[in-house]
């Protein structure tokens, strides 16, 4: 009998959780026979949970809101890029019953914008909204590009503050209400508001001349913040995130099963499903 490897994706809402599909059409793409599942997981489920699927036999996990910060401390091992982050997407058990932790968001982002969209971030004046697990994950990477600046802007003004000393005041932490009289070529939705629709208050001229906006979230339809890009900005693209989420899974896949499947050809076919 064939034992077919289990990973799944937990965290809430998951519902909507496109991962299943993307690992199951690497799978199938590389030929490998295992088997992904989405599991609605709280923070305050998220240790029981965890517990018992790798007791169950599960090789690797995916974590998303709200649970990067408690996988990361989850973790028994961590790769460098999920202690910079101190936030982890990804979880696998080792063969020595160990569980390694790794986050793959920020490379994530970083190919799909500058591999598949072909937006350089050199010398490019760039903003963050939110400061959770998801702007964790992606600061040391877009650091990595030499953007002109990098400004965190948080609804809870503390919580960019404290990212910016943590990270060694490598950018600027900020509140949203601060951000009047500033222009970005690259404006990056990392708040959670376009799960419930929402967007995250703004004022009005952020975008610079032939910028970018890019909501790390994706739906069906354009998101909240899609839509302001493209309605109240004239955002030269307004992209959301199933981009970076297909980048992502591909390098959780890698790290799983040794072999990196191919991300455009997923891409297109997720997006031929979301536009029929
Ligand atoms: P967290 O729960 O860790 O952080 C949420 C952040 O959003 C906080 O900074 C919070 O601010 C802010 N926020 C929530 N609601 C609002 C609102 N109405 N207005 C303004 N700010 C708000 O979430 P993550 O960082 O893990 O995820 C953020 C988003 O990124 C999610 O939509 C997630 O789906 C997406 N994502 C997509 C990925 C992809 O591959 N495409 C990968 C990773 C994440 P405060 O501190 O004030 O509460």
């Amino acid at each position: 009998m064939t034992i077919i490897d289990r990973y799944a994706v937990f965290g809430s809402p998951i519902s909507h959780s496109k991962s299943p599909r993307i690992h199951t059409l690497f799978a199938e793409q590389t030929h490998q026979a295992l088997e992904y599942t989405a599991q609605e997981v709280n923070a305050e489920t998220f240790i029981a949970a965890v517990t018992e699927f790798f007791a169950q036999g599960g090789k690797g996990l995916n974590c998303t809101v709200p649970l990067k910060e408690l996988a990361y401390q989850f973790a028994t091992e961590k790769t460098e890029r999920a202690k910079a982050a101190k936030a982890v997407n990804t979880l696998k058990l080792q063969s020595d019953g160990s569980i390694l932790g790794d986050n793959t968001d920020g490379i994530g982002l970083v190919n799909d914008l500058t591999i598949n969209h072909g937006i350089e971030l050199k010398n490019k004046r760039v903003l963050i909204l939110g400061a959770g697990g998801a702007t964790r994950g992606i600061i040391t990477l877009l650091l990595e590009q030499k953007p002109d600046c990098l400004i965190v802007a948080n609804r809870t003004t503390e919580k960019a503050l404290q990212l910016a000393i943590e990270f060694n005041h490598s950018f600027e932490g900020c509140g949203l209400d601060t951000l009047h009289d500033k222009a970005f070529d690259l404006i990056i939705n990392a708040t959670s508001a376009s799960l419930s629709d929402e967007l995250p208050p703004l004022p009005e001229n952020l975008l610079a001349e032939k910028g970018v906006c890019y909501d790390l979230a994706y739906s069906n339809t354009p998101t909240a913040f899609v839509r302001w890009g493209q309605e109240a900005q004239g955002a030269s693209k307004s992209l959301d995130g199933l981009g970076m989420l297909v980048e992502q899974a591909a390098e959780a896949f890698l790290l799983w099963r040794g072999v990196r499947p191919d991300t455009k050809t997923v891409i297109a076919l997720l997006n031929a499903e979301r536009q029929g």
